[in-house]
């Protein structure tokens, strides 16, 4: 039978009566379910149908139609999270995670952590309860490590598939594998834009001979045990994908483009926003920026130009209240971007992509979209992996003007003229193809994955990307000459939540007895934004942090901030007279016990001493990260002063990359990043933990075909050590 369509009733299967029988118990009666006015309400019954008959559902749908807040709810109510099975659903992105499940919560008038909760790396709030989980998808991928058919849930929502992160790519390959040994579970994969041709063909494995045969062996051991069709979890569902197209509520948007280019758009975008306010009809400005920078910037401006207007002669009907929306924003300042305007006060909300589809804002009308995002980008030939301001996809941008039709009819201005709008690229690049896949590859390999280059993709990575990865993993001795994991670092590694340098730093100290600091400086280095400068407080946040500046780098100096932090008997208002985020810093401490407790429970340190300390000898630390990062050690080469510049100029550092003079390939160019605390200082001798492509300033002109990058989260260490600690990559100079 097809499935009903979106105008039936849900008489038949009424609350307590799931499409999966009446045999089960009904509903928890304590819960509220949903929102019955989103769009996706009346595909309830329809989605329902398909996942009790199909293996793969997906669900196609506008932003805010209710896809990530409703569906998990309509699966819970339908009793797919009963008999100790939970529902999971998984967010390219960890604010969406908690924002999401704060707001299911809500709607079903539990607390957060019980019936529903969230998952993110080194935070969570979840309990034996949790029936709904809310996680990123590379949390799930680490649930898979202790749990490689995912045996908790019964159904996995794959969300926002469209934005194709890393993440999302894995998992979704992997699932597949899932799947064939477990017929019981189900799939669910939402996006935002059509992927779902390539999707659906990606698991349609209806055909396969294979399938055609364990089908058959299925029902014949189904009828030797008597058992009639359809019990529930033994009968094999359609192995063909079901594609649900979801209809919005959408309104026509009209899209404005630019008679000249924009020379700084961020000062373009408060111009259309303010241009937008003084035509004086209501509705909210939502405006796309790539950072938390512009971001800030732009709000300081955008609060500058508003008491310029309230100061002036016209009087306006509206307010305006310029607000920003960023992944580290601390949840109070969160919350107001969510709650309606008051009334009189327009919302002028500067965001990053993450409004794009993650999270829904309501009563925008008009969209001012810089038309740039924010980026990995990774050139497999210098082995470098940086954030990019890139320019946006034309799918990306529609999605963005897409927010300003969920009220009425809108308006989105796009900062650039439209034949260059014409030559932007049609869809997003796949994460996978522009990032450096050393974890990916070493997850791959701890899950039994152990020719990585035949894994079933849904986009391959490229080859080059592949052979780098491998390589990196040799060198870190994660790999032996035959591509296995190795025991002492390979297995050890996969056990850590941290990406690998940081994890070989880790299981290095535990040899130069600096365990203490290193579960320190790695658990806040691996939780985001522990700085939290307001706008228009740069300086006085520079300031904060030069108190704890230390010559060694930022790994000792954050070492020194903790400390700190620990004897204000960690004060949320100390940490922000420091700018500093309290709540990052008490996110590095979960951080720090849980990896604490995995190096126990992995029998890598000793469960009954304390973890070894190098009390105020600050070398080992270094040596450690050294240990950890010695493929990306640069050496100074010399100062560059630009000759215009005032003759207290510093000048620019360059640094060469190291492991590329073995290579004799030209070498890389790299300078110090103006939020390292040895940015002034220069030494001789550095490893980093991260880079990123610099902005265009002078000495980036005379640079023009190389390009420049700068490093971030810098150690300074003696080049003797890394002879001493990677024999294998570097040598004494002769
Ligand atoms: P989709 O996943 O299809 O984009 P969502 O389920 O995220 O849609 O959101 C559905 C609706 O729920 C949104 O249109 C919005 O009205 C409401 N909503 C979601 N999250 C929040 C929140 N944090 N605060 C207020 N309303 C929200
Ligand atoms: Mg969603």
């Amino acid at each position: 039978s097809a499935p009903a369509s979106d105008e039936d009733d849900d008489a038949e299967w009424g609350p307590g009566q799931g499409p999966r029988g009446p045999d089960l118990p009904p509903m928890n009666p304590t819960y509220r379910y949903g929102d019955p006015s989103l769009p996706v309400s009346k595909y309830r019954r329809q989605i329902l149908w398909l996942v009790e008959n199909h293996a793969v559902t997906i669900i196609v749908g506008e932003t805010g139609s209710g896809k990530t807040t409703q569906v998990p709810q309509f699966l819970l109510e339908a009793g797919w999270a009963e008999s100790g099975y939970a529902i999971a659903c998984t967010q390219p992105r960890r604010v969406a995670a908690s924002t999401v499940a704060a707001r299911v919560a809500e709607e079903m008038g539990v607390e957060l952590g019980t019936a529903v909760g969230y998952a993110v790396r080194f935070d969570n709030a979840i309990s034996e309860r949790t029936r709904i989980k809310y996680l990123t998808d590379g949390v799930l991928l680490r649930e898979m490590m202790d749990d490689p058919l995912l045996t908790q849930y019964s159904v996995i929502m794959v969300d926002e598939a469209h934005e194709r992160s890393l993440a999302t790519d894995m998992l979704l390959g992997l699932l597949k594998k899932v799947l064939k040994r477990r017929p019981d579970l189900r799939l669910i994969i939402s996006s935002a834009t059509l992927e779902a041709g390539k999707l659906r063909d990606f698991f349609d494995t209806s055909t396969s001979a294979s399938t055609a045969r364990r089908r058959a062996a299925l029902a014949a051991a189904a009828a030797a045990a008597g058992a009639g069709v359809g019990g529930v979890g033994c009968s094999e569902p359609d192995r063909t994908p079901a594609v649900v197209t979801v209809e919005g509520r959408t309104h026509p948007v009209q899209v404005h483009y630019l008679q000249q280019p924009a020379a700084d758009y961020v000062a373009a975008a408060v111009s259309a926003a303010v241009d937008i306010h003084c035509e004086d009809l209501p509705g909210d400005i939502l405006i796309f920026l790539t950072g938390q920078e512009e971001v800030q910037a732009a709000v300081a401006q955008l609060e500058e130009q508003s008491r310029r207007l309230a100061g002036g002669r016209v009087s306006y009907s509206l307010r305006m209240m310029p607000l920003p929306l960023y992944a580290g924003l601390p949840g109070a300042a969160q919350s107001a971007v969510f709650r309606p305007a008051p009334r009189g006060v327009r919302k002028v909300v500067a965001a990053t992509n993450i409004a794009e589809t993650s999270l829904t804002l309501e009563g925008v009308v008009y969209v001012v979209d810089c038309c740039f995002v924010k980026q990995r980008a990774y050139n497999p030939l210098t082995g470098l992996e940086s954030l990019l301001v890139a320019p946006l996809s034309q799918a990306s941008a529609a999605q963005r003007a897409g927010r300003a039709g969920r009220v009425r009819a809108g308006h989105c201005f796009r900062l650039c003229r439209e034949e260059d709008f014409a030559q932007l690229p049609k869809v997003t690049v796949p994460e996978m193809q522009r990032s450096n896949l050393v974890s990916m590859v070493l997850q791959l390999k701890s899950l039994g994955i152990d020719n990585v280059m035949r894994f079933e993709w849904l986009a391959p990575p490229p080859a080059e990307a592949m052979v780098r990865a491998l390589e990196e993993l040799h060198a870190l001795r994660v790999l032996d000459d035959d591509a296995r994991l190795t025991k002492d670092v390979g297995l050890a590694l996969a056990a850590l939540p941290l990406e690998p340098s940081l994890g070989a730093a880790l299981l290095a100290a535990r040899r130069l007895g600096c365990v203490e600091e290193l579960l320190t400086v790695a658990a806040l280095m691996s939780v985001p934004h522990v700085w939290a400068p307001a706008a228009g407080a740069l300086r006085a946040a520079d300031e904060a942090k030069a108190k704890f500046a230390a010559a060694e780098g930022d790994g000792v100096t954050m070492l020194n901030v903790h400390r700190a932090w620990r004897s204000s008997g960690r004060s949320s208002a100390w940490a922000g007279r420091h700018f500093l985020n309290a709540s990052s810093l008490y996110r590095a401490d979960e951080a720090r016990d849980q990896l604490l407790g995995l190096l126990r429970r992995h029998g890598l340190l000793d469960a009954n001493t304390p973890p070894p300390s190098c009390g105020a000898d600050m070398e080992p630390v270094c040596r450690a990260l050294a240990a950890g990062q010695f493929m990306c050690a640069a050496v100074y080469e010399g100062t560059q002063y630009n000759p215009l510049a005032a003759e207290s100029d510093p000048g620019v550092h360059v640094y060469r990359l190291v492991r590329y003079t073995a290579h004799k390939t030209a070498p890389l160019k790299l300078r110090i990043h103006n939020s390292s605390v040895l940015w002034r200082s220069a030494p001789p001798c550095v490893v980093y933990r991260s880079v990123q492509q610099a902005d265009s300033g002078w000495y980036e002109m005379q640079q023009a075909d190389s390009g420049l990058y700068e490093m971030q989260g810098l150690t300074a260490v003696q080049p003797d050590w890394l002879v001493e600690l990677a024999p294998h990559m570097f040598h004494r100079p002769k």
